[in-house]
């Protein structure tokens, strides 16, 4: 009886303890929001209206593609009508501006859409009609948005827990345009590994929805394998059917490609008529994911960002079993040359500025210096700190990032996790120098040999090293 009666109190007040806590995380989080923006998409799709309300005032607002100015009608205060002058991608506001309405016609806009969206589906880049301030690390801009209930949405913003048609905007390294998509296309959350995948299917060619389903599910099972989970816990995923010209190429995914405006999202193109087995075999999806594993890396030092993808693909691939530790090597070595040929007057720092011409000198530095750090890593701890170690440290203390980094910040800040002076070394030794990094010596150090190209293995005591860093491990 007692019993009972002391358990009933006891349940009572956790429940209500629990109830508190969320009271106070939801007030948490709307604290620390500052302007709030109203989108409303019209039934038909052909408009959307927006209404800002700003906590503080604002100099001018931006919507950072040209085309803007197009689409944009006519933008008034909200409560004197008084016109705002639009200039250079800007609205430029007074001190006394308090809220600010305007609507951008957004079928004129998708006539320009890389996403040939059809239908019923609009596929908008936010930049080309969402006016926003620059938003300082503290800031959260609260976004609501209304529309008709047959429509679905999907937006790189994050999702507010507390309602389906709210979100977040933070600061941003805006790298690429962000998707807007609405209409009657199919999306869907995969919630996997610790991670919502908020996927939308753009329609076009019919897509077998559980195949592609799955093949993203492995793909976050070979993420995982860095060091038991995803990096964002909840980026938008866009998937496009192939287009015509690209039916000629044999890969499931002839491209992909992460964009981070306001978050962080991965498109997807993909040949729709291959097979899962087909799917899983190509190295695409586990690259432009594996990206996602570092914050964004600023363009001129962009060989960094498309190294480690490079070097980690053929890790990940090779851990999962869809390669085998030869093939991994082989692949390795074979990307390492292609890349020591490539433009060898050039350091990687100038090659990435150059543009095109060094692109395999881009995609292959980067992939050295990591491997070489890696080892370096496993080396001078009797394996007991590697790449896998740091990323994770780097995950707990810095991802989903909200700005660019340079080169030198991210090997400052991968040294002071892994507690070593390992990455800016390398940087400092090959950045800013022609010629290759040397990866034969490292080969050479794990018992890797190269006979008329092809890669052989020898034991000697980093054999350990060789095989902890490509093992197998049962998903
Ligand atoms: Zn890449």
């Amino acid at each position: 009886m007692y019993l009972r009666e002391i358990l009933f109190i006891v349940k009572l007040l956790i429940k209500n303890i629990i109830g508190l806590i969320c009271l106070l995380l939801s007030t948490q989080v709307y604290s620390a929001t500052s302007h709030e923006y109203k989108l409303k998409f019209s039934v038909e799709l052909d408009a959307v209206e927006v209404t800002i309300k700003l906590a503080h005032p604002e100099r001018s607002l931006k919507a950072p593609n040209s085309k803007s100015q197009f689409f944009i009608n006519l933008a008034t205060e909200c409560k004197t009508k008084r016109q705002i002058t639009y200039r250079n991608k800007r609205l430029l506001l007074s001190p006394d501006t308090k809220c600010i309405t305007y609507t951008m016609r957004l079928q004129q806009i998708s006539g320009s859409r890389l996403f040939n969206a059809k239908g019923q589906t609009i596929v908008s880049q936010a930049n080309e009609w969402l006016f926003l301030p620059s938003i300082k690390s503290s800031e959260k801009i609260l976004i609501s948005v209304d529309h008709s209930p047959k429509h679905n949405l999907s937006v790189p913003w994050e999702p507010n827990k507390f309602s389906d048609d709210e979100f977040f905007i933070k600061a941003s390294p805006n790298s690429g345009s962000g998707l807007i998509v609405i209409g009657t296309f199919h999306s869907e959350i995969i919630k996997h590994k610790g991670t919502k995948l908020r996927v939308a299917y753009l329609p076009g060619k019919p897509v077998d929805k559980a195949m592609i389903k799955s093949w993203l599910m492995s793909t976050v099972d070979n993420i995982s394998l860095a060091y038991g989970q995803f990096p964002n816990p909840n980026p938008q995923i866009i998937i496009a059917p192939s287009a015509k010209s690209w039916s000629r190429q044999r890969s499931p995914v002839p491209f992909g490609r992460v964009v981070r405006d306001y978050g962080e999202s991965v498109h997807f193109f993909i040949d729709q008529r291959q097979s899962l087995q087909q799917f899983n075999q190509d190295w695409t999806a586990t690259h432009e994911f594996s990206h996602l594993l570092l914050p964004y890396i600023s363009w001129k030092n962009r060989w960094l960002s498309e190294g480690f993808a490079s070097y980690y693909q053929n890790v990940l691939m090779a851990r999962a079993g869809v390669y085998s530790e030869q093939l991994a090597w082989q692949k390795l070595y074979d990307g390492f040359m292609r890349g020591k040929r490539s433009a060898p007057e050039l350091s990687p720092n100038s090659a990435a500025r150059e543009g095109r011409g060094g692109n395999m000198k881009v995609y292959w530095s980067g992939a050295a210096l990591f491997f070489i750090a890696d080892v370096r890593l496993r080396q001078n701890s009797n394996n007991t700190k590697s790449l896998d170690t740091t990323l994770k440290a780097l995950k707990e203390c810095c991802l989903p990032s909200n700005k660019a980094w340079t080169g030198s910040q991210l090997m400052r800040q991968l040294d002071t996790l892994s507690d070593t002076t390992v990455f800016s070394d390398l940087y400092k030794d090959y950045a800013n120098s022609a010629g290759f990094l040397p990866f034969a010596k490292t080969f050479k150090d794990l018992g890797i040999q190269v006979n008329n190209g092809k890669v052989k293995f020898s034991d000697n005591k980093n054999k350990a090293i060789r095989r902890n860093i490509m093992f197998k491990i049962r998903k």
